[in-house]
């Protein structure tokens, strides 16, 4: 039977993706993140059939289906580079890692949209970001791409719900087309969530602009940074400037069923407690 929440962390896949599944379960998990290669690569050695058949095995034996599983790409790519000889090899290292996750049987993949590094609009880089995912989407069958807001770091694009809901205008293909909250990015670019009723207001905002229905994975974590600092500084669930006000509303929101809820916070010692009570706090 399938659990009512997805929660998780970013585990480790250090000696094969075999391995992330395992690490999973042993802290409590019923939902997790992954590198499916090394993520500061740009290549990474094509998956076996007997690492993919060990890969589904254990994901099966831990009780952990395929959509609450949530990949994550290389930190190298961006989809809206504005040089165009760069911008080909990011979109052939997107594909590749979305075909590892047609492989692997998954239905996510989750990655950074992109930056314009000041030598093209906001416009124009968001353009070519919509056109990088649908290039991918035609090559490729049952894998959504899962855009993920940023804090809006340097010229990184996505950290307001309109450059989203931008991105996602002109995909061709709106059934595998997402959005990934990661609330420590969310805080950081501005959107309050310090107290309930400032986390109804951002929430609802993202529902008007965006839309609830593109809501496939989040990454709960809580910011060292304040309000609107703009700088993606991850901390534990408490911790920091957020609070734990923002995960309670989060674990009762309609709209954070059965998607992966993955916890990116630095103590990984701390993780199964962080996933107990997030637990706790669905019901
Ligand atoms: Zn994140
Ligand atoms: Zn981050």
């Amino acid at each position: 039977m399938l659990e009512t929440h997805w929660v998780g962390a970013h585990v480790s896949a250090a000696g094969g993706i075999a391995n992330a599944p395992l690490n999973a379960q042993k802290i409590g998990a019923n939902a997790f993140a992954l590198f499916t290669k090394n993520q500061r690569r740009w290549q990474g050695a094509p998956l076996c059939p007997s690492q993919i058949e060990a890969f589904k095995a254990n994901c099966e034996q831990a009780n952990i289906p395929p959509d609450a599983i949530l990949p994550h790409d290389s930190y190298l790519i961006n989809l809206g580079h504005p040089d165009q000889a760069q911008l080909e090899r990011s979109r052939e290292a997107f594909l590749d890692e979305m075909q590892r996750c047609e492989q692997m049987g998954l239905t996510l993949l989750n990655f950074h949209p992109g930056s314009h590094l000041n030598k093209i609009s906001i416009d124009e880089c968001l353009a070519r970001i919509s056109e990088s995912i649908n290039l991918a989407l035609d090559k490729t069958q049952g894998v959504s791409a899962i855009i993920e807001n940023t804090a809006g770091q340097g010229s990184n694009l996505g950290h307001c719900f309109e450059q989203l809901a931008q991105i996602i205008d002109k995909v061709e293909d709106k059934s595998r087309v997402g959005v990934c909250i990661d609330t420590c990015h969310m805080f950081a670019a501005g959107y309050d969530l310090t107290t309930l009723e400032a986390c109804e207001a951002s929430f609802a905002q993202f529902d008007a602009i965006v839309g609830n229905h593109y809501l496939k994975a989040m990454h709960l974590n809580d910011s060292k940074t304040q309000l609107n600092s703009r700088v993606d500084r991850h901390h534990s669930l408490g911790a920091g400037y957020i609070g734990m006000d923002a995960f309670s509303y989060i674990m009762k929101h309609p709209a954070t069923r059965q998607i992966p809820l993955i916890l990116e916070t630095i103590e990984p010692e701390i993780w199964p407690q962080e996933i107990n009570w997030l637990r706790s706090q669905t019901r």
